[in-house]
């Protein structure tokens, strides 16, 4: 089922068409406040209030031509300048892609290095998304090199399905980076990444205790970018055992998805984010939504029915 969806999500016949379907439409708002980015500070108003911190990404990737890129990056500027603004600051969080890395490396380069000098105007953070593998060592790159460019307000999506990732994280810990761990939502081969549930948690716990280390000790940002609250308590226990506090470690959750129990651990004393996708282009990202989480698709296809309850988690 996993397998299908990610093919669906790249699909460019299906992309054209499913999106029109006004039960799939219904659907996505499970995980979308909307299309436009009122929808999304409508949505983020009120975790915001609660003490969460807050994410935005506007979906978009693969970029048919670079005008495209600088309409994003002209997007996100606008945003961060808004007078009416939350009560702090919310970080931003794109995929290279969507700034024509796959079109043109140094005009992607140039809006990130533009996006994080305004990010860092309005006192907050720039994410980078971390994509397919094939994307993996041009955005390690970028990242190298907005770090080298004195950002350091800069942060970076890794994928523990990867094999090569500690190998990635060791090269990145020397730059005291801030890190979003994530167990991976690609369709990758079983030579490069690992594909069993068991494997995907091991490799993630393994990299979040070395991650914890290095932000208890001020030399990193550590974000669990997990919905896994069980894997969660799990690194809590082993890092309180080497002097890490709660306090030290982030856990980002996607807007729509188990919000309870974001709201539980940031109780527990773990700051918590709430990450908030809108926009348009939403259909390979909701595949992968669907694909993490086959149940889902019993969710959307019960919108074909009239009056469904929005049930969450
Ligand atoms: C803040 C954030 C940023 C991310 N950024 C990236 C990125 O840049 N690159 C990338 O490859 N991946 C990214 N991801 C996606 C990530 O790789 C996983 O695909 C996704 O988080 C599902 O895995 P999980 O860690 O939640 O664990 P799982 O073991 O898949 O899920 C744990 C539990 O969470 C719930 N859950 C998880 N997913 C869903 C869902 N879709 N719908 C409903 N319930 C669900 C279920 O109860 C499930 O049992 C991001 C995830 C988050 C939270």
């Amino acid at each position: 089922m996993r397998t299908i969806l990610l093919w669906m999500a790249r699909n460019s016949w299906l992309r054209e068409r499913l999106p029109r379907l006004g039960f799939v439409r219904r659907a996505v708002r499970r995980f979308m406040p909307g299309e436009d980015r009122e929808s999304a500070f409508g949505a983020a108003a009120g975790l915001a209030a609660s003490g969460q911190g807050i994410l935005f990404t506007r979906l978009g990737e693969n970029l048919a031509a670079l005008p495209e890129a600088d309409e994003v990056a002209a997007h996100y500027r606008a945003l961060l300048d808004r007078e009416v603004w939350l009560p702090r600051e919310p970080e931003l969080s794109v995929k290279p892609t969507q700034l024509g890395l796959d079109i043109d490396a140094e005009a992607c380069f140039r809006h990130l290095d533009g996006l994080a000098a305004r990010t860092a105007e309005a006192g907050t953070w720039l994410w980078l998304d971390m994509e397919g593998s094939t994307y993996v060592d041009a955005t390690l790159d970028l990242y190298e090199r907005l770090r080298a460019a004195a950002h350091a307000n800069v942060g970076i999506c890794l994928q523990a399905y990867l094999k090569r990732t500690p190998k990635d994280l060791r090269r990145l810990l020397p730059l005291e980076p801030a890190v979003r761990l994530v167990k991976g939502a690609y369709d990758e081969p079983s030579a490069i990444a690992y594909r069993r549930r068991p494997e995907v948690d091991a490799a993630y716990q393994a990299l979040a205790l070395v991650l914890a280390e290095a932000a208890r000790d001020g030399r990193a940002r550590c974000a669990l970018g997990t919905h896994d609250s069980g894997l969660i308590e799990r690194i809590a226990a082993f890092a309180e055992s080497a002097d890490v506090s709660r306090g030290s470690l982030e856990v980002h959750m996607l807007y729509g998805i188990r919000a309870r129990e974001l709201a539980r651990l940031q109780a527990a004393g773990f700051p918590a984010f709430t990450l908030i996708a809108y926009g348009a282009f939403w259909y390979p990202w909701y595949m992968r939504r669907l694909a993490e989480r086959p149940a889902n698709v019993l969710f959307a296809l019960r919108q074909l029915l009239p009056q469904q309850d929005d049930a969450r988690e």
